[in-house]
């Protein structure tokens, strides 16, 4: 399987995560892209540095006002006179986050701090000196892998970080900023018809949801941890099935916490047969490892050769596809889990 990566993806390295009223140290550590390019170096694969493509796919998925907070804040921050170290949020506007409300309008203030609460959901979205580097280079490997599965590739995996799908089109979240899924199935739309985007990540990939959740030509299906108590919390749910043109073509099929391989076997097999319903031209399937076992914020049970199961009914959908990374913070075990996914893919 072909695949690409940017070294600049490592430059993000966030300082601070807020878990359970505590500021505590952050899971999307540089070294998860170590681990998983060790798993590729495995399986006898390099992969290509993706070219810069410019904000054409990031504007085609997120407004034009988030987009420029992203790039600017950290400049912004560093003048402010008084600072903590990353740009990071002290307020949160009142907001419904129903998946049918499109983005707002722009932030009313003026001010940073205004609008670090508008443009920064949650507490686990620091912006550092380099994130929004590693952020853009995030989206070219997404741009890139789409751009080779447009040109004929069967298979290309995205090696993604910072992840996107909880980046709505106004918002950041959960260790997301762009969101590289939706960038990627947005892209693809001008070669493919069809597309059906499949997230395995252990948490309801919202963002993705969003920014599709009035579209027929892109069915959204996410398969994660009940949302009841479980991040994102306000959305995940099996009643969220569209919105106006797009009703029908979401599907959320959350698993109970302490669900092992099999029910994640079952929920891909119900996946699996709603794509081929839908008659998708070409699929992204948004990767996470954080179903793990032994995911240090994760509530399932899935072992490393589980991701194997995935690769291979993924493969039997038998559609051009992109796989695009998302979580998955057991630094220990998520090469093995990627290694697995390719293992199913392509068996020896
Ligand atoms: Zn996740």
């Amino acid at each position: 399987m072909r695949a690409f990566y940017h070294p600049d993806q490592s430059l993000h390295d966030p300082l601070q995560y807020m878990r359970f009223g505590q500021i505590v140290a952050p899971k999307d550590i540089p070294e998860r892209t170590q681990k998983l390019l060790g798993a590729l170096k495995t399986r006898g694969v390099t992969p290509d540095q993706p070219a810069p493509h410019g904000s054409a796919a990031a504007r085609a998925v997120h407004t034009a006002d988030y987009l420029r907070f992203l790039e600017t804040c950290w400049d912004r921050w560093a003048h402010l006179p008084e600072r903590g170290p990353e740009v990071w949020p002290n307020t949160f506007p009142y907001w419904s986050g129903r998946p049918e409300e499109r983005a707002r309008p722009a932030c009313p203030a003026e001010g940073l701090i205004g609008q670090a609460g508008w443009y920064l959901g949650d507490l686990s979205v620091p912006m550092g000196p380099k994130s929004w580097l590693s952020i853009v280079r995030s989206c070219d490997t997404a741009v890139s892998g789409a751009d080779a599965v447009a040109a004929g590739e069967r298979a290309v995996y995205a090696l993604c970080r910072p992840s996107g799908h909880h980046a709505r089109a106004d918002r950041a979240s959960g260790f997301c900023y762009i969101n590289n899924t939706a960038a990627a199935a947005q892209r693809l739309t001008s070669r493919f018809g069809k597309i059906a985007v499949l997230d395995v990540d252990a948490h309801h990939g919202d963002g993705t949801q969003q920014i599709f959740y009035t579209r027929d030509d892109v069915l959204t299906i996410s398969i994660h941890a009940d949302p009841v108590n479980y991040y994102p919390f306000y959305t995940g749910y099996a009643a969220e099935r569209g919105h106006g043109a797009g009703r029908g073509f979401n599907l959320n099929l959350p698993l109970a916490h302490g669900a092992a391989g099999d029910a994640m076997t079952k929920a891909v097999d119900d996946a699996s047969a709603a794509i081929r319903t839908f008659g998708a031209d070409a699929l992204v399937v948004a990767l996470g490892y954080d179903a793990h076992a032994l995911d240090p914020i994760g509530v399932l049970k899935l072992e490393a050769h589980d991701f194997a199961t995935i690769g291979a009914q993924v493969r039997a959908l038998d559609l051009p596809t992109l796989v695009v990374q998302e979580g998955g913070y057991a630094v220990d075990v998520i090469g093995d889990c990627l290694a697995a996914f390719l293992d199913g893919w392509n068996p020896a």
